[in-house]
């Protein structure tokens, strides 16, 4: 695991430390390659990786057989790679579908989210048990930080969450904006990524697989050049001055460096786009001088701006502007040339909503 101190403060919030060991071996964060070299084919590599992706719901502990897997080459798989322990501590689903989960991944508490769209669904999954970073307007911030992830608990969150698609909306899409900072927890990402893009089941489109960060530029660098899946920026601010007193280490990666590392992949052709997360508060960052220089920001790079209300929780200040100013600071980037969506909060009465994960336990 790579573990970046951050060196903006004088390190992460560490929480309880766990006593339960956590496996690294689990048959949900293996290679392809590797489970092939363990059942001894290729062909039981990919039987195992659909049953994986079919089970309804994923068992607790595996089964003694599997369809198109020898007894003894599946014992081996078992008695090496088990799957991430894991119980689901709470499920809730609000009025539009979205669902909340709640898992315990060996003694640590992460949220899954399952949000259906109309012909797929989006499963958004955690990193980190709580957060590397203190940014002062989310909620994950206010639980410090426990663990990271492996990269087989966070490939184990799509399975579950995929569980419960919708029959007419696969989950096709994943999104990692739960709880954690990627970037802090790179090679178990990069690692889960792979597991989710490569050639067997679930086998996702990389373009549908959005890796978000709050800004950490040496792993977003190393993201780009390293993964071909999507990245989005939580840019949130358009100065630094105003980012570093939401976003405390962008004193150390501040706006511009994050854009030219975004400016540096376009010029290499990756053929990405660019999503641009820019969380709206009232008095903060929405007025029209932002917008005017968020657009300036973002000039000449394909960027799509994804505008998230603020989603407003207990014992934090901070308020999303009215609807209509939304929409007004909306309109102002949209007519300036730049695509740009609002994200109205869904799921928000099981505070499912981003930056809400930590509460309503
Ligand atoms: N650490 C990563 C991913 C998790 S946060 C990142 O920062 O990108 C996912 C998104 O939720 C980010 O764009 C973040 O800015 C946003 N967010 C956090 N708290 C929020 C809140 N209270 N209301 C609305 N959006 C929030």
């Amino acid at each position: 695991m790579s573990f970046m101190a951050p060196d903006d403060t004088a390190g992460p919030a560490v929480g309880r430390q766990l006593q339960c060991a956590v496996p690294t071996e689990t048959l949900t964060g293996l290679p392809l390659d590797e489970l092939a070299d363990r059942l001894g084919s290729r062909t039981r590599a990919l039987a195992a990786r659909r049953w994986l992706c079919e089970a309804r719901p994923i068992p607790a502990v595996l089964p003694d057989r599997i369809p198109g897997v020898s007894a003894r080459a599946w014992e081996t798989v078992r008695a090496t790679a088990p799957l991430p322990p894991f119980t689901i501590v709470s499920r809730r689903q609000a009025a539009d579908g979205t669902t909340k989960l709640a898992l315990d991944l060996s003694g640590a508490t992460v949220e899954t989210v399952l949000i259906p769209g109309r012909e797929r669904s989006t499963v958004c999954v955690s990193s980190q048990a709580g957060c590397t970073r203190h940014c002062r307007f989310c909620a994950t911030a206010t639980l410090g930080f426990t663990r990271h992830l492996t990269a087989g608990e966070i490939v184990l969150q799509y399975l579950v969450a995929r569980g419960e698609e919708p029959r007419a909306a696969p989950a096709r899409n994943v999104v990692f904006m739960g709880m954690g900072e990627p970037m802090d927890n790179l090679d178990a990402v990069l690692a889960a990524v792979d597991r989710l893009t490569e050639e067997a089941p679930p086998r996702l489109a990389a373009g549908r697989v959005t890796v978000s960060t709050s800004g950490v530029l040496p792993g977003m660098v190393r993201f780009l050049r390293e993964s071909r899946a999507q990245l989005a920026l939580s840019l949130n601010a358009t100065t630094d001055a105003q980012r570093e007193r939401l976003m405390p280490h962008d004193r150390v990666w501040p706006i511009a460096a994050l854009l030219d590392a975004l400016r540096d992949d376009y010029g290499r052709a990756s053929g990405r786009r660019y999503f641009i997360e820019y969380v709206l508060w009232n008095d903060v960052n929405d007025g029209d001088a932002d917008a005017a220089r968020l657009v300036a920001l973002l000039d000449g790079l394909p960027a799509h701006v994804n505008l998230i209300p603020h989603n407003a929780f207990a014992g934090n200040l901070l308020q999303p502007p009215a609807r209509g100013r939304v929409l007004a600071f909306q309109r102002l980037v949209h007519d300036a040339g730049v695509r740009c969506l609002v994200r109205w909060p869904r799921g928000g009465q099981i505070a499912a909503a981003c930056g809400q994960l930590a509460l309503g336990r």
